[in-house]
């Protein structure tokens, strides 16, 4: 019983070939995957996406990714977008397991950034409105949160996480973030990057998670693992995450593939069959 909690195959690199990259992954035993928003139309793609086999299940989430402010440039537009995110919601409720991926992201460079005219003091300003208003709302809809963060560890665990749901995913960050992400209840979603070599402090920190708080990922088609570096990353390789955690806590590929899905289950309130 394998699952992928964060792919996203509403990306348009997955157009051509779904039908055989999803096939594979239920070679591999993948039995679900969570599709991601991370814009209003990655949304509603991922709410609508079918599966093309019944092997394998597709949920869904609904979300705003925090680099989404450099198209939402003030709060009249912020809010408009969630009040957007939670029709789709509405229309598609049987679907949709989680809010997320929302966050913070101070990495102003990267491929997923539009360049913005507005200055980083401000992006940052809004970013934090973002969030706040997807926690709200993952509030009132009672769903779990799929937290989305890169270098802005300081300013992530803001008050109103508290009573919360969710996970962190595709975790990078220090052993004392680790820590703090796991007071608050929340679970670490690890992906590809695990099967680094240069990522050691990354498997010291899966070394001390209980097993009951992990979660595995892809992140497809970003983060391919070692084996494929430079290429297209599918759900099939959620197996060689699975390898790293079973290898890091001395425990069998069954035994870790097993407590996840249970976890999976658990946070996202998925049928258990
Ligand atoms: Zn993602």
């Amino acid at each position: 019983m394998l699952i992928d909690t964060h792919a996203h195959l509403t990306w348009d690199s997955f157009e051509p070939d779904l039908e055989a990259v999803v096939q594979k992954a239920a070679d591999t035993g993948l039995k679900a995957i969570i599709n991601i928003g991370a814009d209003l139309e990655s949304s509603l793609k991922a709410a609508q996406l079918k599966s093309p086999t019944s092997q394998i299940s597709f949920y869904s989430t609904i979300g705003l990714h925090p680099h989404e402010t450099s198209k939402l440039s003030n709060y009249e537009s912020i809010y408009d977008n969630i009040n957007r995110l939670e029709t789709i919601y509405q229309n598609y409720a049987d679907k949709v397991v989680a809010l997320g991926e929302c966050g913070l992201d101070y990495y102003f460079a990267g491929a997923d950034f539009t360049p913005s005219t507005l200055s980083q003091e401000t992006l940052i300003k809004l970013q934090k409105e973002l969030f706040l208003g997807q926690i709200n709302l993952a509030k009132k809809l009672s769903l779990p949160l799929i937290i989305h963060c890169r270098d802005c560890w300081q300013d992530i665990f803001l008050p109103e996480l508290e009573g919360t749901q969710g996970v962190f995913h595709s975790f990078t960050g220090s052993s004392e973030d680790a820590h703090k992400a796991l007071s608050l209840g929340y679970y670490l979603g690890f992906s590809c990057p695990i099967t680094y070599p240069k990522n050691d402090a990354l498997r010291e920190i899966i070394k001390t998670t209980p097993l009951d708080k992990i979660l595995t990922e892809t992140d497809c088609p970003f983060l391919p693992p070692q084996s494929q570096r430079g290429q297209r990353n599918e759900p099939a390789n959620i197996l060689e995450v699975i390898k790293v955690i079973a290898q890091v806590k001395n425990l069998s590929e069954g035994e870790v593939s097993h407590q996840v899905f249970k976890n999976a289950t658990q946070l996202f309130a998925l049928p258990s069959n």
